[in-house]
């Protein structure tokens, strides 16, 4: 390799190695040791088409994705033999689908999100050309179930197309299933199809003992859930539903002798093989552990920051922890993602005791020269 080459490959590792120390503000489990299957990307894997048809074309993982998706299958309580699923290219491509099969089911289904709902849910109301109506949210972030049932009430004949958010983006906070299976009962509405966009709770609200029970034993038809949380290299995910929903709407594509039941065509090998090895790296009690403690370790920075009075929020069941903006460099250097005059940080498995530590001595010193620097000029006034 050329001395330039190595050099710039070189630098751009130790800057990413530098950053990913220091990365608090959005859901990535930086902790995952991936070298054990390093030699499969000396080859190209495409899972082109549905993960349960075997194609002609030999190089997939089609094997691995169909254990992970056994193993999704399980957690979300939905037998083998009625649940279809796939792995995504991330939580984005399952919300997607999620809509694409409600708009077939229910071509003039009208669409309801609240306002906290991931930008790909009124990206997906666009591409597909569904009607969307935007539901308040409450302060914590969860949908307004009083303007929900408005809406509903205003729509009694029309199908309805609920995006339920278990764990918005910003806020961490989970839609009440319940209310709003009893809010369509309630309005009889008979017709009705719920998609759970739980790109990172989905993988943390199944471990958590006396959490909202949000599974198919209730009448969900769809789950999307990104790997944030399981840690992954490259971004992927997984969605999950009925396959009687899939049914209706697969085609045959006789040039991959598959059928054409993903969103996308070509589909990434790599991924399954990714989210199986940690599967049977962590397993089910690995995991388990791994989300109790973020749980625990979300609790301690907020308490920390409660102590010191400063102004802060941590809704129930979430790892999301949201608190009034510090300084530009705080934020530029433990990467938080801000939203007008708050933040978050978002505590994963690589943000530990320690890691939080660190960054509540950094606030309060901030703090206090702040503070110092209003005196003086308080005083310079006066
Ligand atoms: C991150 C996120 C998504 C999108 O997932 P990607 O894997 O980034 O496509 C969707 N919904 C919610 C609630 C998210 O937090």
């Amino acid at each position: 390799m050329p001395d330039r080459v190595a050099k710039k490959l070189g630098n751009f590792l130790q800057e990413i190695e530098q950053r990913s120390h220091f990365h608090a503000g959005y859901p990535y489990n930086l902790t995952c040791d991936y070298s054990e299957i390093i030699k499969s990307f000396n080859f190209m894997l495409n899972n082109a088409g549905d993960p349960y048809v075997e194609p002609d074309f030999g190089l997939h993982s089609r094997q691995f994705e169909q254990e992970v998706l056994s193993f999704f299958a399980q957690l979300y309580k939905i037998p083998e033999n009625k649940f279809w699923g796939y792995v995504t290219a991330g939580g984005t491509e399952g919300n997607l689908y999620g809509m694409f099969l409600a708009r077939e089911i229910y071509p003039n289904g009208i669409l309801y999100s609240s306002e906290d709902s991931h930008y790909s849910i009124p990206k997906a109301a666009r591409l597909f050309r569904i009607e969307h109506q935007v539901v308040d949210s409450q302060i914590n972030g969860e949908i307004s179930y009083d303007h929900f049932e408005q809406l509903i009430s205003q729509n009694r004949d029309y199908p309805a197309i609920v995006n339920l958010n278990i764990g918005t983006t910003v806020k961490g906070a989970i839609d009440n299933l319940d209310k709003v299976i009893e809010i369509l009962d309630r309005h009889q509405i008979k017709n009705y199809y719920i998609h759970c966009d739980a790109a990172l709770s989905g993988l943390i609200l199944p471990f958590l003992d006396g959490a909202p029970q949000v599974n198919f034993q209730k009448p969900i038809d769809s789950v999307a859930i990104s790997a944030k949380f399981m840690g992954s290299p490259l971004p992927c995910g997984v969605v999950l539903t009925k396959k009687k929903w899939v049914e209706r709407v697969e085609t045959m594509i006789e040039y991959i002798g598959s059928t054409d039941t993903t969103i996308l065509g070509s589909r990434n090998g790599h991924t399954p093989l990714i989210l199986w090895y940690a599967l049977q790296s962590r397993g089910y009690n690995g995991l388990a552990r791994e989300a109790k403690n973020c749980i625990q370790n979300a609790q301690y920075l907020f308490q920390q920051l409660q102590l010191r009075g400063y102004p802060c929020m941590l809704n129930n069941f979430s790892t999301t922890v949201v608190f009034k903006k510090p300084s530009q460099r705080l934020i530029k250097k433990w990467q938080l993602a801000s939203f007008e005059n708050w933040v978050h940080i978002v505590v994963m498995q690589n943000i530990d005791r320690e890691k939080i530590d660190t960054f509540i001595d950094e606030l309060v010193l901030e703090q206090r020269l702040f503070n110092q620097v209003k005196d003086l000029q308080l005083q310079a006034v006066t």
